[in-house]
């Protein structure tokens, strides 16, 4: 790939870079089909990412004429890279067998290897035959939303698609990577003002977020709504903050650390609870919830807040749904997309229908909502929260570090970029944006 990156790093113009020989094979992060069952036995805690994810050598597949190749600069870290490595709730072949079935194109998923990751900047190399939009030397950034158009089921909301599928997650040729294999519409302006590393770190969990809460078809945030935000410096609750301080409405982070609450507040979010320090205990056991731990919770929210949650942004799941449901307003919101700590979620129906509450699903982005928040960050109205960058033979180390909860927003990986803080284009713009706000999060680069 060192010819591709010359010509990426040398400026070469599209002509040029859509003339370069793409290699036979591409270095990239895997988990194996024959590794699926290596943690039998082992506590979900104990599962390790740096034992499961390799890194080597991969064929590089045709390419489709909706698809392009994409020289990978940078990829990020998601929780679905922590669950595809610990292979949990499911391994990920699954996935790619059931693609594999789907047409011809799909069977080149079906591997013994999956290359994971669903985030993505980098440089188009070269576009299939039926792509328009899109022309070798473009700077994009990749959104993980991986439909077949041809699916009528996808063309009222494509996150509705019957086989709509996260890229790099249930389909092969993901992000951590040199070189990825794309669908035509999963690519996005790369924010010019960005490095590789910042612009990768957003479309999964920035566009998850925007759907939760700006898009239409979630929880539809208007200007004065209090919305309670789980894990609020976290991969989603890092732009979820940002989203409800830009919307006009009033966010209430909950963090777990003194550090954390410093960043939420740094970051404009004046409302601010330490779960940990104010030690809430929401389950008495396994099996039984608290509800005077709810009740204490919510007193808290509305003590900052001066009144109950329009909207709950959830995610943890079992820990802190029962949570959610009770503190939520009358008539309000909980608005869902995860269960990081448990998928049986348990709460007592009777505080959700008595008061008319609603819990919405929600599940990343279609492209009209991925590009609306990629458009955000373009202008400089929602910053990257990019926290640490590691290389790509590292990967396992980062997905080790959110497995357990040690970082704080989202942590890059370089992949074919040859170091950090590269790939600005606009540096006029980026010093009109403000160095402070969008290094925020930045606690150390590789
Ligand atoms: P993350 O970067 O690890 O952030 C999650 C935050 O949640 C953590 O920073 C932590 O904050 C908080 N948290 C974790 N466990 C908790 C618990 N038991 N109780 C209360 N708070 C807890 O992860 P993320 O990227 O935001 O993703 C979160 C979840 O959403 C994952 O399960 C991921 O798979 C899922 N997800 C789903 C979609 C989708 O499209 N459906 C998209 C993105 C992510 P504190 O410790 O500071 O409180």
């Amino acid at each position: 790939m060192q010819h591709i990156l010359d010509a990426i790093n040398g400026d070469a113009p599209g002509e040029d870079i859509g003339a370069l020989e793409i290699p036979s094979s591409y270095r990239a992060a895997y988990v194996r089909r024959e590794d699926a069952d290596m943690f039998s036995g082992v506590e979900s805690n104990d599962k390790d990412p740096r034992e499961s994810i390799h890194i080597g050598e991969v064929e590089t597949p045709e390419l489709a004429p909706d698809e392009v190749y994409v020289a990978v600069m940078a990829s990020s870290i998601n929780f679905n890279t922590v669950w595809t490595s610990i292979f949990e709730p499911l391994p990920t072949f699954g996935f790619l067998d059931r693609l594999g079935r789907e047409s011809s194109w799909g069977a080149r998923h079906a591997l013994d290897q999956h290359v994971i990751g669903s985030d993505g900047s980098g440089v188009v190399l070269q576009t299939g035959t039926a792509v328009r939009n899109w022309k070798p030397g473009d700077r994009v950034a990749i959104h993980c939303n991986y439909v077949d158009d041809q699916d009528p089921s996808a063309h009222d909301d494509s996150m509705k698609a019957a086989n709509q599928r996260i890229w790099g997650f249930e389909s092969n040729f993901g992000g951590l990577a040199d070189l990825a294999v794309v669908k035509a519409n999963q690519l996005m302006p790369k924010p010019s003002h960005l490095t590789w590393e910042e612009a990768a770190v957003n479309a999964l969990c920035a566009s998850t977020s925007y759907r939760m809460l700006v898009g239409r078809n979630a929880a539809t945030m208007k200007q004065g709504d209090v919305v309670l935000i789980w894990g609020a410096t976290g991969g989603l609750g890092g732009y979820a903050t940002q989203l409800v301080l830009n919307g006009g409405g009033i966010p209430v982070g909950v963090v777990s650390s003194p550090e954390k609450g410093e960043l939420l507040r740094k970051m404009g979010c004046e409302r601010v609870i330490d779960r940990k320090a104010e030690g809430y205990s929401f389950w008495s056991d396994e099996n039984t919830q608290d509800e005077s731990e709810w009740r204490r919770f919510g007193k808290r929210v509305r003590e900052l807040a001066g009144d109950d949650p329009d909207i709950v942004f959830e995610h943890p799941g079992r820990s802190t749904f029962g949570a959610s449901v009770f503190v939520t307003k009358r008539a309000g919101t909980v608005v869902t997309c995860a269960a990081t700590s448990g998928y049986m979620i348990e709460y007592d129906n009777r505080h959700l229908w008595m008061k008319l509450k609603r819990i919405i699903s929600s599940h990343f982005a279609n492209y009209r909502e991925a590009w609306e928040m990629n458009r955000l960050i373009d202008l400089g109205m929602v910053h990257p929260i990019l926290s640490a960058t590691y290389d790509l033979e590292h990967t396992g180390d980062a997905a080790y570090q959110v497995h357990h909860n040690m970082h704080e927003g989202k942590l890059g990986v370089l992949c074919l970029a040859d170091g950090p803080n590269l790939g600005v284009s606009d540096q006029a713009k980026r010093e009109r944006i403000g160095e402070d706000r969008i290094s925020l999060f930045s606690r150390t680069k590789a």
